[in-house]
């Protein structure tokens, strides 16, 4: 599609100012080199916003790539530790021979991507994998952002301090909530995730498309179902999810459950919660685990259209572009109350925010009592969405985090001669 007609259909869903805007904004900085790196090209938030967010800026005629560090499963063992460690997970930490693997690997990856590293004007660092890399560029050219992606309001001191000499040496950091932000010696900004309303994923899908997808799942189109979208990871509870269900099941034996996820490349955990899922779902064929290759976007799309009630359990949650994704779709989402979630579940207005399985159990049953509280939730839900997590808001906060990062050495004039 030409970049216009694109552009255009941006417009015809948001209104022309916010797009002209954007237009405006993004030609301030046409010559500036902007570089985003990250650890996997598929599965997982990171991924999902950067495929949508990279074109954008594209099309915008922005001077953008992206890279995606490489490394071995030693490498991203350490790096979930990390990541779990940081969410407030209680767990053994890091050997010195893994933190050793964590830094050759940063190093590694440092060698290969020198040139285009060292000569950006703008570095984006997505997470805790590639962060390092900065200590290998003392001469830096750009601008360097790291950007974080998960609920870092409990971290574990030790990994947080270790990783925090790394975090020092940046420019600037953006968080997905203030919640999340820590004491650093530069700029913060505070800029939630977003989600694309014209991407596979979330583009309206006829009812046939719909059916369609799902009887090929031997989802029973004929009765209710409760979805929860998610890689197969602890903090998503899915062991809550089925217990969840089992609860509310017991007053609607009609009731569905579907688990639907797959890996992703930097999760070498998954496949272990997976076997945990499996195992506990033994038995009960109303339980439609459904493990789908990272480019399955159409089909996810149709089980979140499909679903009576979304859920997303999550036990801790840097944004959850699930939840959006869900309301997006009108959806009453029933999430757990961690970190991004509770921007987008206003408890009692999109959805219902809640701790434990019965607590999820009966509101699932308020929304079948009444589907009219559902489907005001759908509603509202959407509209919140439309007005605060859509890809168009979020790049236009990273227009601005940019131009703040350029005025500050002047380089945006030198740039753009
Ligand atoms: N997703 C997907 N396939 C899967 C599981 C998840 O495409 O099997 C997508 C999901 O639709 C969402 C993203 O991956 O767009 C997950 O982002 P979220 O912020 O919910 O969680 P994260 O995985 O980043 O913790």
């Amino acid at each position: 599609m030409l970049r216009q007609d694109i552009l255009n259909q941006y417009r015809a869903l948001l209104g022309p100012e916010k797009i002209d805007r954007l237009c405006q904004m993004a030609a301030t900085i046409k010559n500036v080199k902007i570089v985003h790196v990250n650890s996997t090209k598929d599965g997982g938030g990171v991924a999902e916003i950067l495929s949508q967010m990279v074109p954008l800026m594209k099309i915008l005629d922005l001077n953008v790539q992206w890279h995606i560090i490489q490394g071995e499963t030693g490498f991203f063992q350490c790096t979930k530790m990390f990541h779990n460690l940081l969410q407030g997970e209680n767990s053994s930490l890091p050997s010195p021979s893994s933190l050793q693997i964590y830094e050759q690997t940063n190093k590694k990856n440092a060698a290969t991507l020198k040139k285009v590293l060292q000569e950006a004007d703008i570095v984006f660092i997505h997470d805790i994998q590639p962060l390092s890399l900065l200590s290998h560029f003392p001469n830096r050219k750009g601008k360097w952002i790291w950007r974080c992606h998960i609920d870092l309001s409990t971290p574990s001191e030790y990994i947080w301090q270790y990783l925090k000499k790394y975090i020092d040496l940046y420019d600037a950091s953006i968080f997905s909530m203030k919640e999340f932000s820590q004491k650093l010696p530069h700029p913060i900004y505070i800029i939630p995730p977003s989600i694309d309303p014209l991407s596979e994923k979330n583009i309206e899908l006829d009812s046939y498309e719909i059916k369609n997808i799902l009887t090929k799942l031997q989802i029973d189109n004929n009765r209710p179902y409760l979805l929860q979208v998610s890689r197969f990871d602890r903090f998503k509870d899915p062991l809550g999810v089925i217990e969840t269900y089992r609860l509310a099941k017991t007053k609607h034996p009609e009731l569905q459950l579907i688990l639907a996820g797959g890996g992703a490349s930097d999760d070498p955990e998954g496949d272990k919660v997976l076997k945990e899922v499996e195992k506990s779902s033994e038995g009960d064929l109303d339980i439609h685990i459904i493990v789908l290759p990272s480019n399955s976007h159409r089909i996810i799309n149709a089980l979140q259209r499909g679903a009576n009630i979304v859920l997303q359990k999550s036990l801790k949650e840097g944004f959850g572009l699930t939840v959006a994704e869900a309301l997006w779709k009108s959806k009453p989402v029933i999430g757990g109350n961690a970190g991004g979630i509770r921007l987008q579940v206003i408890d009692g207005q999109t959805g219902f925010l809640v701790t434990t399985p019965q607590e999820a159990a009966d509101r699932i049953e308020d929304f079948f009592q009444n589907p009219q509280l559902g489907q005001e939730c759908g509603r509202r839900g959407k509209e919140l969405v439309k007005e605060k997590f859509l890809i168009t808001r979020q790049l236009q906060d990273y227009l601005v985090v940019m131009t703040d990062m350029l005025l500050s050495t002047g380089q945006k004039n030198r740039a753009s001669m």
